[in-house]
């Protein structure tokens, strides 16, 4: 079961007061939530507070409401629920935890960027349900659909929320445009995460909120963990609490940060530091290796899940996640030879932005941190020498797979909306 844990020194802002419970709408309305404020002075806080997308890719949030706004034509936004990261349960557990953040947070990117309609886009069935209701509970000021993509890793590509609420499959298109720029019906398309719009929605209630991470720590024989931290906090850190100090290696960000070197634990969890350390946060899942399990062995299964998620629509994507699985498990099995080495350093550089999303450049950066931080433990595979790998060479593609913390849910009469 996935334990919730803040590391906050004073309040949590997104796990707040009561994170095992659904939070209803009175329940918001009580902690401050759903007053009025100008949408004008909401984005000069979301613009000083430097707030970046958490979806992944980082991107900083004022400056995607801005280009929507700027556009000219009447705009749509997208909350992006989709949460197909391997080891991520942060937007689940939101969704099904405190509908009423997100949906705050979805009408006030409405008002910011003047769109007509909104989508909720989300793969799972319980957050679904939950952000379901809460649409029941305060009815928004324009038209609200929920779209529910199939729960895969592509499905949350903005682009594949784009065609799928166009009415398409949920699988990524090629860029330009973007959606800014056409999106769903050819209108300029917002499509936030919906802990962005969770934390615009906190900005809301004050000029300035503490600066968290909401992070999802997992690893084989841990208890999966939802973790509130503030910016910042080290590795090390998240370490110690999982009481694994001792790990050889961390699978970041789900897995585009890739395997983080276990000599960097002290690194920070903010974006500079990561960069430097050859990492990245990206979704904030942090997947810690038990002592004795192998790094290469942890990169096989991650490039094997991620070629079973591509969506085959690239050649390139077809062919480069198919023979970067393929000649890691080899190596892991110790039957590669040092041309296939030579062959996964190549790869892991000419690959990169080949595809018409992240999904290949996730492979192309995992295969490289293995090969650049693990260099010498993976040439001790040639001749089967790894220890971890002789006890267990069992491909565990579903290791990445953690399920969100449980919410109760107290069911309170629905009155009409404020
Ligand atoms: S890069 Fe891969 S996953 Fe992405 S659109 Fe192309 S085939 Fe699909």
């Amino acid at each position: 079961m996935t334990r919730i844990h803040s590391l906050m020194t004073g309040p949590a802002p997104l796990l707040g007061e009561n994170p095992g419970r659904r939070e209803t709408r009175d329940d918001y309305w009580r902690a401050g939530g759903y007053r009025d404020l100008s949408p004008d002075v909401l984005f000069n806080r979301v613009n000083a507070a430097g707030l970046r997308g958490r979806g992944g890719a980082g991107f900083p949030a004022a400056a995607k409401l801005r280009a929507v706004r700027a556009s000219g034509a009447v705009p749509v936004v997208v909350a992006n629920g989709a949460e197909g990261e391997p080891g991520s349960a942060k937007d689940r557990w939101l969704m099904r935890a405190r509908p009423h953040l997100v949906l705050d947070g979805m009408l006030r990117a409405v008002d910011m960027t003047r769109a007509a309609c909104c989508y909720v886009y989300v793969a799972d069935d319980e957050a679904a349900d939950s952000m379901g209701r809460a649409l029941a509970e305060r009815e928004p000021v324009v038209p609200t659909r929920i779209v529910r993509p199939e729960p895969t890793y592509v499905a949350g590509e903005e682009t594949a929320a784009v065609r799928r609420i166009n009415g398409g499959p949920a699988l990524p298109t090629a860029k330009p445009p973007r959606p800014f720029e056409a999106g769903v019906d050819g209108a300029p398309t917002l499509v936030a995460n919906v802990e962005t719009l969770a934390r615009i929605a906190l900005l809301a209630t004050r000029s300035q909120i503490p600066d968290s991470l909401l992070l999802t720590v997992s690893g084989r024989g841990l208890e999966p963990e939802l973790v509130e931290a503030p910016v910042g906090t080290s590795v090390q850190a998240l370490a110690y609490r999982a009481d694994r100090l001792d790990t050889p290696g961390v699978l970041m960000g789900g897995v585009f940060g890739g395997i983080l070197d276990p000599r960097r634990l002290a690194t920070a969890l903010e974006p500079a530091a990561l960069d430097a350390a050859g990492s990245a946060l990206g979704c904030g899942a942090v997947h810690f290796l038990a002592p004795g399990e192998c790094p290469v062995a942890l990169a096989a299964d991650g490039l094997v899940w991620l070629a079973g998620e591509s969506s085959r629509q690239c050649g390139v994507c077809v062919s480069g996640t198919t023979a970067l699985a393929r000649t890691m498990t080899s190596v892991v099995a110790g039957t590669a030879e040092p041309d296939d080495l030579a062959r996964l350093g190549r790869w892991s550089q000419s690959l990169r932005r080949r595809g018409a999303c992240g999904l290949l450049d996730a492979a192309a950066n995992l295969a490289a941190s293995v090969l650049r931080t693990f260099g010498p433990l993976v040439e001790t595979h040639l001749d089967g020498g790894c220890p971890g790998c002789a006890a267990d060479r069992t491909p565990d593609a579903d290791r990445f797979r953690v399920e969100p913390p449980t919410v109760r849910t107290t069911s309170h009469p629905v009155s009409a909306p404020r």
